[in-house]
């Protein structure tokens, strides 16, 4: 049996209950396996889905319109993150440290995973940086990027790449400041409850030719970590690896008009959210146009679209122990991909906030945050 987005809403209208649906009520919309739950994992795991109540209107136009101060600290995040971060030099330091010091600001738990890898270069030190709303919780819907920077330099000038993922690192830090409110609340009241955590992964570029040895250094090393870590809060049963719901990586963003599309089954009522909430932003006249345009354009970053094919990026480690994954990637891959010109004059901003409140409403949706 099928239940649609808007008989789950009148369901839950009914019953007067509004999104926190008691278990009889629970126990009905998770036997009708395909409405809207948090995605199942394949296996091992004790994590039971519960529905979510899609965002409404006045929240997501809250979310939309901002007033100047969020593009200002944005702007400030991205000239922080926006040099470049090749793994080993002081400037990789530097962006470590800045992102680091971004979420203690905000006190969440900040994490460090360093390791010596073996490149095609010689021994090279690489550093994950996890940040953790509430470790105590035994459930995480994890945001993802990596911030290191290619190898690549040209006339006495070193590859930057902005849409590689400076930009995607940025919005991470954008997101939890601008939620910071709603998303502390939540925490107080739902410590055992789903929380939020943001994996900024090293190394994901390689230093010669992408292959399985010289690419995703961090994202191998940490998905080996977690598969073997068991929980270090006694309330919590099995691995590191099993308490992530959803794992949701973002790359090669910032370019003008990105396309997504759904890479995997279990994760594809996950996507069709993020699809809905662009198609709700559009509706409501919440998008802002592209910077060389003045007309009110609807977006289409994401379709209906199922792909087939897999893009090797940091989530295949996971994906490949089992952790339900959504791959937000741009393809076909920016113009500038892997070129020096990926710098600040490849991005969008436009795009960048259109893309910004797409995810901040799937957030507030997923984790149920009041605003
Ligand atoms: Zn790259």
């Amino acid at each position: 049996m099928n239940i649609s987005f808007s008989s789950l809403c009148l369901l839950l209208l009914i019953s007067q209950i509004s999104c926190q649906p008691s278990s009889w009520l629970s126990s009905i919309l998770e036997s009708w396996s395909n409405g809207y739950s948090r995605p199942s994992r394949p296996s091992g795991t004790s994590i039971r889905p519960s529905p979510i109540c899609p965002i409404s209107n006045s929240d997501l136009a809250a979310i939309a319109r901002t007033d100047g101060s969020q593009e200002k600290d944005f702007n400030a995040t991205l000239a922080s993150i926006l040099i470049p971060r090749v793994p080993g030099t002081p400037s990789h330091l530097q962006v470590n440290e800045y992102i680091k010091t971004s979420f203690q600001k905000l006190d969440w738990i900040v994490e460090e995973d360093s390791f010596i890898g073996k490149t095609p270069l010689g021994n090279m030190p690489f550093r994950n940086i996890i940040a953790t709303l509430n470790p105590k919780a035994c459930k995480r819907l994890v945001l993802a990027c990596h911030y290191d920077s290619k190898l690549i330099s040209s006339q006495g000038r070193w590859f930057l790449g902005a849409t590689d993922s400076a930009v995607p690192c940025s919005m991470m830090i954008q997101m939890v400041r601008s939620l910071d409110g709603p998303l502390k609340r939540h925490a107080k009241a739902n410590p055992s409850g789903t929380t939020l955590q943001m994996i900024f992964f090293d190394g994901e570029e390689a230093f010669q030719n992408w292959s399985d040895d010289d690419s995703l250094y961090g994202s191998r090393h940490l998905a080996n970590k977690w598969m073997n870590r068991n929980s270090t809060h006694d309330s919590c049963s099995g691995t590191e690896l099993n308490k992530i719901e959803l794992f949701v990586l973002l790359d090669l963003l910032g370019a003008k008009n990105p396309k997504f599309a759904s890479y995997f089954e279990n994760t594809h009522q996950s996507y069709l959210r993020m699809y809905q909430i662009e198609k709700q932003l559009n509706l409501q006249g919440l998008m802002r146009p592209s910077s060389d345009s003045s007309d009110r354009e609807e977006t289409h970053f994401f379709s209906e679209k199922r792909s087939y094919s897999l893009i090797e990026d940091d989530h295949i480690p996971f994906l490949r122990k089992g952790v339900p994954i959504l791959h937000i990637i741009a393809y076909p891959f920016p113009s500038v991909w892997h070129k020096m010109t990926d710098d600040k004059t490849a991005l969008d901003h436009p795009t960048i906030w259109n893309l910004i409140s797409i995810f901040q409403g799937f957030l507030v949706e997923y984790l149920g945050l009041e605003l």
